[in-house]
Parts: C-alpha cells; sequence; structure tokens
C-alpha cells in the first residue's frame, strides 16, 4: 500500500485544490492547498470531506485510492480522534432527530390549543342578534 495518496478536489467557486495525505510511522498528515488548508492551524473542509467518505467534490476520483483511505488513518495518532469526531457526529445526528420529534410535539399541542380557543370563543359567542 502507498503511504501517500493525493487527491484534487473541487471548492465551492471552480477552482481546484491538492489535498495530500501522507503516513509515516503512526502518524499521518494531511495538508489541503486551498487557503484555510494552507494556514498553520487552518481548518479546511476538504481532508475532512474525504476522511468521512463525501466524495463528491472530487475531480477524477481514484476508488483504489479512495478505498485505501481509512487503511492509511488506521493505527495512526490521527484516527482516535477521528473516531471520537465521528461519534460525536452521530450524537449530533440523534440530537437532531429528537429536535425535529420535540417540534412535532409541540406543533401538534399548539394546534391542539388553537382548536380549543376556538371551541371556548365558540362557546361564549352570544347567539346572533343579542349582542
Ligand atoms: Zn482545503
Amino acid at each position: 500500500m502507498s503511504n501517500i495518496l493525493k487527491f484534487i478536489v473541487q471548492g465551492s467557486e471552480g477552482e481546484e485544490y491538492d489535498v495530500n495525505f501522507k503516513r509515516i510511522g503512526d502518524r499521518l498528515t494531511a495538508t489541503c492547498s486551498c487557503v484555510s488548508g494552507k494556514m498553520k492551524r487552518g481548518f479546511c473542509k476538504h481532508r475532512l470531506d474525504l476522511m468521512f467518505g463525501d466524495f463528491t467534490n472530487l475531480v477524477d476520483p481514484n476508488f483504489d485510492d479512495l478505498e485505501s483511505l481509512p487503511d492509511l488513518l488506521e493505527g495512526t495518532t490521527a484516527a482516535p480522534h477521528f473516531q471520537a469526531l465521528r461519534d460525536t457526529y452521530g450524537k449530533l445526528h440523534e440530537a437532531n432527530a429528537q429536535l425535529a420529534e420535540a417540534k412535532k410535539g409541540v406543533k401538534k399541542i399548539e394546534d391542539e390549543i388553537n382548536g380549543l380557543k376556538d371551541k371556548l370563543l365558540t362557546a361564549m359567542t352570544p347567539p346572533s342578534g343579542k349582542r
């Protein structure tokens, strides 16, 4: 297996960036030629997209290399951090699903309140002509 994987991704305005992953021993380095990626602690999405298996912005995808990426990560010092991030995204997804359910519940109660207000006001409305 190659210790270096090179990809080209397309940015939001059509520009192309080089994303390179390189493993030396148990250390994985990942670089990207985008503006954020070139900053010392810059955080570009291109490296993470590839690690998370989002290949939608890849130019000329090389599927052998894509399949090799998880193997390159495996056993590196970055791997536990990636796993923790992945797990936390899972929690976020779950929390958002619960939030969506809760919003549906709130909507149902609001509809019920509106129905009850309507019945109450109807019950309190004087017969026509006797206001
Ligand atoms: Zn980037």
